[in-house]
């Protein structure tokens, strides 16, 4: 097994010798980048953007690319909001079809899931909620629970009353901490976010909307997405590029606005806006938006109380 040098320092596990292509535990395609919430830490950038779906056959090409060249066990369909795309059934199936992971997860906020179309429950073999503070569901515990045991899938409820800070209110120029960040980026290693998106490999979930989320919010200078990524398709050197490219110790042009896995902890809460910064305190540095020792006792006490006080489902 060859182990990535740098980065979070944890070993990539990049082969699992069955075959040659590379292997990661999870990838995932966003498939639409807008949603019907708007969350206030939301490190996709939702309540920026645009309206939009991935097409079908953008979505069945970029997976197919990648299934030459690497295995995974999970694979994730999410968004924004994925049941706003009205092709999501087809898109389910032809992810699928590909074989590219044992495991396909819809990762949703449950909203519409009311209203879903029963063949999606026998396409997918787990369903991840994540609930907010505030939001309440019109589907019941009670409906989830014999959706479950009638299509045998998993459905899984992710409590999100809290956030990791993820952008800095603006660019790090310091470029050791940048590489600090970089290198305790859990996204990239333990969480493999790794993302397909429009026709790139992305080693994190963020590198993709960094681009258009600055841009929207009037910061200038950040690169084109693609040059943070790898080119999936037509790309006769995919895999060398891919293995380069996740092991390579030098952080991304993106990482320079972000914080990585290292952003403060902060209370979630709905009427998330897009505008610089993405704070309302304008006067932190991103130095100061790291967590502390403080920040995380705090955010794990008010935590377990969010919790205690049943907040979510019902
Ligand atoms: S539910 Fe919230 S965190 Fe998830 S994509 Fe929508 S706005 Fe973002
Ligand atoms: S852009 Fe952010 S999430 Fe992506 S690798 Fe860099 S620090 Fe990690």
């Amino acid at each position: 097994m060859r182990t990535a040098d740098g980065n979070n320092g944890l070993d990539l596990m990049l082969f699992r010798k069955r075959d040659e292509r590379l292997y990661r535990p999870s990838v995932e395609y966003p498939i639409v980048p807008h949603c019907n919430l708007r969350c206030r830490g939301c490190d996709h950038l939702s309540p920026c953007m645009e309206p939009e779906e991935i097409p079908l056959e953008r979505v069945s090409a970029d997976v197919s690319a990648l299934t030459g060249v690497l295995r995974t066990d999970d694979f994730k369909i999410l968004g924004g909001e994925p049941l706003l795309h009205r092709d999501l059934l087809p898109i389910l199936r032809s992810v699928r079809e590909s074989r590219i992971a044992p495991s396909l997860t819809l990762f949703t906020n449950g909203l519409l899931l009311h209203r879903a179309d029963p063949a999606l429950f026998e396409t997918v073999t787990r369903i991840g909620i994540s609930l907010y503070p505030g939001v309440k569901l019109r589907i019941t515990p009670k409906e989830l629970r014999a959706i479950s045991r009638r299509y045998k899938i998993r459905i899984e409820y992710l409590y999100r009353s809290h956030f990791l800070t993820a952008y800095p209110p603006s660019e790090i120029r310091d470029g050791a901490l940048v590489r600090r960040i970089y290198r305790g980026c859990k996204l990239t290693g333990p969480w493999s976010c790794h993302t397909l998106w429009k026709g790139y490999f992305y080693k994190c979930s963020r590198a993709p909307f960094l681009t258009l989320g600055m841009k929207l919010s009037g910061l200038a200078d950040v690169p084109p997405a693609g040059e943070n990524g790898v080119a999936l398709i037509g790309n006769a050197n995919l895999r060398e590029e891919m293995e380069s490219y996740l092991c390579s110790p030098e952080p991304l042009e993106a990482c320079r606005w972000c914080l990585g896995s290292m952003g403060r902890i902060n209370r979630q809460e709905q009427g998330g806006i897009c505008g610089p910064p993405f704070h309302e305190d304008e006067e932190m540095s991103p130095e100061t938006m790291l967590r502390s020792r403080g920040n995380l006792v705090k955010s794990l006490a008010e935590m377990i109380w969010m919790r205690i006080r049943g907040r979510g489902i019902g």
